[in-house]
């Protein structure tokens, strides 16, 4: 079969057409190509690899490290517009939100450029007499990453850019569902000078997912994904003695506040609820309003606002939201919406009814809104990963912020208020990892950390970031002394002591 993605392992495209599996324009719901499952034994091809190519690049001056990122950066720049169609055609996020991705994933390869200043560790001298010790972070080895299909560029990027700049060599299995674009990338990196098996993809399932989890080369593993593969990857990659940080799924709620810029928070809650067809980690799910009068403002803005909400194939500039990534997302996600109106939540707004013309065959499901949603409903517990959105109704802060202390995720919120003492209260109170005031989306910049609370992530360290550093290095501290002035040391059989 031609039109099969394979694998790029040791510096090279490696074709494979043992299993292959389909990928979709979800647009129009046209098979477009295939992509192979990578066999245990592939996988074992890849990680032999990168464990080949880690001497050499561990030793290789960090700052020689960044004159290839910033090679790759370039080239990343340059292939924009491919990677971003890439992401389109298979995602079906429309454009612009497909460069904002890979804009956001580029800012990690911009962080790890600096990795000469990040590795300085840490120095003492005379620690005791003739005495100096320092702190070294070294590389871990071969380390792995598995990654979702929502942002097929940027997840990929929190991970591979950081881990090489550190010193390991990477083998990174992608999302099956869109696997051009971090494919297009791996032959970016090889033509910024990157020696060959520093980085290696796989595309794969279980199978190869597995393969890693248990090969004991295999270091660390970053995984982000849903909660259930989370764990999964968390408890045996750890139980194996893996590193190993798993980023899971996410209910994140926006709350309103009667004091807020309502119509602010309003069109911040468009963008974030239904932007990438809510298929995002940080999307905001649920919205509570605090006090009947606020709900009732916020939700007839949101009917008005949904209604001019234009929804068609992403290539298509005008179009705010494209349709869902695959036919069983689709009908996943509508069946929550059933379920729903079973429960007894109120549809305000029900995109079960939209047909986009000349794309019938799409996966397009238009927004969706609820109101008068309550914590004992599904629809509120679980993530449906899609354009809906629920409004519940709160009497208080306190009130609201129990909620989301209650719920078992705990990535995002955010709280709109013009009040600073309930925005400082909140943020200082609340359980979870990202917190926005006034900011619908609180994704932290490339220089600080990503990550959730509770069962939004599974591990200790956050990805990106200063965290980057710390999950793909392993600290080594070296005492040293060299004997002077040819005298010589009586043996101490005491514990050296206050010198
Ligand atoms: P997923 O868990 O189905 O897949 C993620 C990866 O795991 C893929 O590479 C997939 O091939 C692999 N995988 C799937 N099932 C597996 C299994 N049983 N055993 C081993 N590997 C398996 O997630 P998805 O549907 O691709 O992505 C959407 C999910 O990712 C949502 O839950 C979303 O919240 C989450 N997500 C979280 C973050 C975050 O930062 N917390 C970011 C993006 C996406």
């Amino acid at each position: 079969m031609s039109n099969t993605i394979g694998h790029f392992i040791n510096g090279v495209d490696v074709a494979d057409d043992n299993r292959p599996a389909p990928v979709y324009n979800p647009a129009t719901g046209v098979l477009t190509k295939h992509v192979a499952m990578a066999s245990k034994a592939t996988v074992e091809d890849a990680i032999a690899a990168a464990e080949a190519a880690f001497g050499a690049w561990r030793d290789t001056p960090p700052a020689k490290r960044a004159r290839i990122m910033f090679r790759f950066k370039q080239l990343l720049e340059e292939n924009a517009d491919e990677i971003a169609a890439a992401i389109t055609d298979e995602h079906g996020k429309v454009l612009d939100d497909a460069m904002g991705e890979f804009g956001r994933g580029v800012e990690v390869v911009d962080y790890a450029c600096g990795i000469p200043e990040m590795l300085k560790g840490e120095f003492s001298r005379n620690v005791g007499p003739g005495i100096d010790s320092w702190s070294d972070f070294q590389p871990l080895g071969v380390v792995a990453g598995i990654t979702p299909f929502n942002f097929p560029a940027m997840v990929p990027m929190w991970m591979y850019p950081m881990a090489i700049a550190c010193g390991n060599t990477f083998v990174l299995k992608p999302s099956e569902k869109d696997p051009t674009a971090p494919m297009i990338v791996a032959r970016l990196f090889r033509e910024a000078g990157l020696p060959d098996g520093v980085f290696n993809l796989v595309n794969g399932d279980k199978e190869a997912v597995d393969t890693l989890l248990n090969d004991p080369r295999v270091q660390a593993i970053s995984f982000v994904g849903s909660t259930p593969v989370a764990e999964y990857i968390y408890s045996t990659g750890t139980a194996n003695g893996k590193r190993v940080q798993a980023l899971g799924g996410a209910k994140n709620h926006a709350v309103v506040m009667p004091d807020a810029d309502i119509d602010n928070a309003v069109s911040a809650l468009m963008g974030a609820a239904f932007g990438s067809c809510g298929e995002r980690c940080m999307a905001i799910s649920v919205a509570v309003c605090v006090g009947e009068e606020t709900a009732d403002t916020v939700v007839a803005k949101l009917k008005a606002e949904i209604a001019n909400l234009r929804v068609g194939p992403g290539t298509d500039l005008s179009n705010h939201m494209g349709p869902l990534v695959t036919d069983v997302h689709y009908d996943k996600v509508k069946g929550y919406v059933d379920l729903g109106v079973e429960e007894g939540a109120d549809l305000v707004a029900d995109g079960r009814k939209l047909v986009v013309d000349d794309y019938e065959k799409g996966y397009f499901l238009g927004p969706c809104l609820f109101d008068k949603v309550t914590a004992d409903m599904r629809i509120y517990q679980e993530e449906i990963f899609g354009p809906v959105l629920c409004v519940v109704r709160a009497e208080s802060e306190e009130q609201a912020m129990q909620l989301i202390d209650d719920h078992e995720y705990g990535n995002g919120t955010c709280i709109f208020t013009r009040d600073g003492e309930a925005a400082r209260y909140f943020a200082d109170n609340i359980k979870v990892g990202m917190v926005g005031i006034n900011v619908p989306l609180p994704v932290p910049v490339a220089y600080h950390s990503f990550g959730g609370w509770k069962r939004s992530l599974f591990g200790d360290l956050f990805a990106y970031g200063p965290d980057s550093v710390r999950f793909y290095t392993r600290r080594k501290t070296i005492t040293q002394r060299w004997p002077s002035g040819g005298v010589r040391e009586k043996a101490q059989f005491a514990f050296p002591g206050r010198q």
